[in-house]
């Protein structure tokens, strides 16, 4: 027995002798279309700190480079993806399954808003329901061809996450993380849950870093000093990137204009996402 055993033997992945339940295969089966080479989630701990937009702009940074991009939008109670893509049409299915809303550039997207009537419409649904709908967003659209998928997780570390990382065959995570959270606790608690899941942490991006003056040039730290390289090196991760707080970012989330931001905060990641195993 492993000396971090937590007991949960149907989510571990170590063939140990006190093993009390069998492993099960959580991983739920894509349409058989559908063909998705990397599938990598994006979580953070709480609402509000960018988890969306760093979502978008890394679909929107592979798309420039070349692949074939699609973004699972698995945040069902608060569905943000289709609004920063200004998407203003809803998904069709055909027979053998639903087809997902192409961005102006070619991103292939599917979110909840996507299929609700009135996008004002609040979900109240319980977590199985959340989670069901996100699985089915897996297993019955049909994802063609796709390069990269990034998946925009529901905030936190609770039932629905847990549920999604358990039933999708995810590659790696991406954690967004902003200075004014306890980034500390927040990044543990997505380490513990990445080691239960068995998925990489790809590393952290820390949003809402710094303010550049546009009069003098200057960076400054909004939210006081940063840790976060302190924190990544405690868990041995990485900071793929800093993105700072800037008015053309709000302005192109609230505009559906994504896909025109310029900055290439994230050209780094999508370096490293071409050379990911
Ligand atoms: P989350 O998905 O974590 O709930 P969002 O990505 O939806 O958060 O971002 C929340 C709001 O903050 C959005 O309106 C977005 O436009 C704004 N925002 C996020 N990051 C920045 C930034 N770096 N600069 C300016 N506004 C930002």
């Amino acid at each position: 027995m492993s000396e971090n055993c937590d007991q949960m033997c149907s989510s571990c992945s170590e063939d140990c002798a006190e093993r009390k339940e069998e492993r099960t295969d959580f991983t739920e089966k894509l349409h058989e279309m559908s063909s998705v080479k990397k599938a990598i989630a994006v979580v953070s701990g709480k609402g509000g700190v960018g988890k969306s937009l760093v979502t978008s702009m890394l679909a929107v940074t592979m798309n420039r480079m070349g692949y074939k991009v699609a973004v699972l939008d698995a945040d069902i109670t608060g569905p943000s993806i289709p609004k920063v893509f200004g998407i203003k049409e809803k998904a069709k299915g055909i027979d053998s399954g639903i087809l997902p809303v192409k961005t102006e550039t070619g991103i292939d997207v599917m979110s909840i808003n996507l299929l609700l009537e009135d996008d004002t419409d609040p979900v109240v649904w319980r977590s199985p329901l959340i989670s069901g709908a996100v699985k089915q967003f897996w297993s019955d659209v049909i994802w063609e061809d796709i390069d990269y998928m990034f998946i925009d997780m529901p905030p936190g570390t609770g039932d629905v996450p847990l549920t999604v990382f358990q039933s999708l065959a995810i590659d790696g995570i991406i954690v967004v993380t902003s200075p004014q959270e306890l980034v500390s606790m927040i990044v543990s608690k997505a380490v513990k849950m990445a080691e239960l899941m068995n998925i990489p942490i790809i590393g952290l991006v820390e949003n809402m870093s710094y303010f550049r003056c546009p009069d003098n040039g200057k960076d400054y730290q909004i939210f006081g000093d940063s840790h976060i390289e302190e924190i990544a090196k405690e868990h041995n991760l990485k900071v793929l990137a800093k993105i700072p707080i800037d008015p053309k970012i709000s302005s192109a989330c609230d505009d559906g204009k994504i896909e025109h931001l310029e900055g290439n905060w994230l050209e780094p990641i999508g370096k490293m996402l071409e050379k990911m195993e």
